[in-house]
């Protein structure tokens, strides 16, 4: 193919990531926005196969069928509330390739100096993103231990083995044909992707995993400059700024700062905090939960990972609708974590049509919670725990929470007694003012329109 036309292809390609990040950020535009991705990502792919540099098709068409065959099936069947495990295993696959192409071409013949330090910078971010997102991958599926893996000395141990491996960078760049060299260089930064990894806990993973997306699209990237492919250049750029600011969003929203998710060992109290005492609760039936709200003028709620478990949004869109007719004014309030990924409840809300301005972040609703007759809690936890306020010691200090705790009547939708994520109790729970609904959220949603419509009647 002429290269004036491949370079036009890239630079559509260019512009339909460009555009999709763009339109993406709202819930509104997010659609398109995976459209425009979509597109672009088409455009680079025929772009590249018409390239007269491809040797044969049939190993690409092979791989296209093997890919196919796996990716399609996991978009299927892997649930929206294990997501961040999804991106996990395919970051990793992501920065294998990565690292594999930079291996091979490394082997291919004696790099000249610019493209080592290209190369050494992408077999370095490939193979250690793919070890840390594999365990990172475990931890989250609970295949491994999610708590903190903690040792003396952890800290320093980590620091020395990636100080080896940009020595050993160093050297490589310095002697490419001191080919011993690789095997090792490759080796510690495997080494270092599981130890940089488990020290973290798994209430941290999701900002981790943002991180580590940052580092497959600066591996890309690098591999661009390797590659003299100008598009994987620009892709890998806007992979990695973007997995790096959505990582620094989180760790705003949950009030830590990098040094401290990478090095703080979040969730150590997990388990003994979780072990609390029994103490007295008020927990209500689906009737006197539908009276309470239709009593209201304003009611706010705060949805989390139990309604994303439960699919509760299409019966929560049905009490939105009969809640609204009868004039109470109910809204939404979406905490940056709540639910297993970044935008988690955004996604399932919209799937349920509820009308986006009633979707209201964190930082604009939190002041009006005072004003508000009821907060709603469905299957969330941790995002309204008032712990992260009032104990300096708990795992979750800092995080800033929604104010749920501040309204006049507090309802929980949840089954039981049991701690969210970060692994703690809540003491919204026990307040005079907080009544349980235990339940599966769908079922007691349900109940309550039951009601509400029975009351109607
Ligand atoms: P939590 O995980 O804190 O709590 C969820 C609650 O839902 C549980 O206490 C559980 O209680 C309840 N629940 C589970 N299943 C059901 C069901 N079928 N019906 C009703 N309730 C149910 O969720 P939050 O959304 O409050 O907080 C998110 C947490 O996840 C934060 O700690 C965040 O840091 C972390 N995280 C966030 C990610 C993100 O990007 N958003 C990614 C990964 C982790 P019970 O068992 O009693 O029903």
């Amino acid at each position: 193919m002429n290269n004036t036309i491949l370079e036009l292809f890239y630079v559509a390609a260019a512009a339909g990531f460009i555009l999709a990040l763009k339109w993406m950020s709202s819930p509104v535009t997010a659609r398109r926005g995976v459209l425009a991705g979509e597109i672009g990502m088409l455009l680079a792919v025929v772009g590249t196969l018409l390239r007269h540099e491809v040797v044969t098709y049939e190993w690409i068409a092979l791989a296209f069928i093997v890919g196919a065959a796996i990716g399609a099936p996991l978009a299927y069947l892997m649930p929206m509330t294990a997501v961040s495990q999804r991106t996990a295993v395919s970051q990793a696959c992501g920065a294998l390739a990565s690292a594999l192409i930079g291996t091979a071409e490394f082997y291919r013949e004696v790099p000249s100096r610019g493209t080592m330090v290209a190369l050494t910078l992408e077999t370095l971010l490939g193979f250690l993103t793919v070890t840390a997102s594999l365990v990172a991958f475990g931890k989250l599926q609970e295949l491994l231990p999610s708590r903190p893996i903690v040792f003396k000395g952890q800290n320093f141990l980590n620091l020395s083995i990636l100080a080896l491996a940009v020595i050993l960078g160093v050297m490589m760049i310095l002697s490419p044909d001191q080919r011993w060299i690789f095997p090792i260089f490759a080796f510690v930064a495997v080494l270092f992707g599981i130890l940089f990894i488990i020290p973290i806990g798994g209430a941290d993973m999701p900002t981790v995993i943002a991180l580590l997306n940052s580092y497959a699209g600066l591996s890309a990237s690098a591999m661009g400059f390797a590659l003299n492919n100008k598009l994987l250049i620009v892709a890998g750029a806007l992979d990695g700024s973007s997995g790096f600011i959505l990582s620094v969003i989180m760790c705003r929203a949950m009030n830590r700062s990098f040094t401290n998710v990478l090095f703080g060992a979040f969730g150590q109290l997990q388990t003994s905090a979780a072990q609390a005492e029994q103490r007295p609760y008020r927990s209500a039936s689906p009737e006197e939960a539908a009276e309470i709200l239709s009593n209201a003028r304003s009611v706010i709620v705060i949805p989390g990972y139990g309604m994303a478990v439960a699919q509760a949004q299409h019966k929560l869109r049905e009490m939105f609708d009969t809640l609204t007719k009868r004039g109470v004014d109910v809204r939404f309030a979406i905490h940056p974590v709540a639910g297993r990924m970044p935008g988690h409840m955004n996604v399932l809300l919209a799937e349920a049509d509820i009308p986006y301005d009633k979707l209201i972040e964190m930082e604009e609703i939190n002041s009006d919670f005072e004003l508000t007759d009821v907060a709603l809690v469905i299957g969330a936890n941790d995002v309204v725990n008032p712990a992260a306020r009032t104990d300096p010691n708990s795992p979750i200090a800092g995080m800033p929470i929604l104010n749920a705790d501040r309204s006049r009547t507090v309802m929980v939708i949840k089954r039981g007694m049991s701690p969210g994520f970060a692994g703690i109790d809540n003491d919204l729970y026990y307040m005079n003012k907080t009544l349980m609904l235990f339940g599966d959220a769908k079922s007691f949603l349900a109940g309550i329109v039951k009601e509400l419509g029975a009351a109607r009647a």
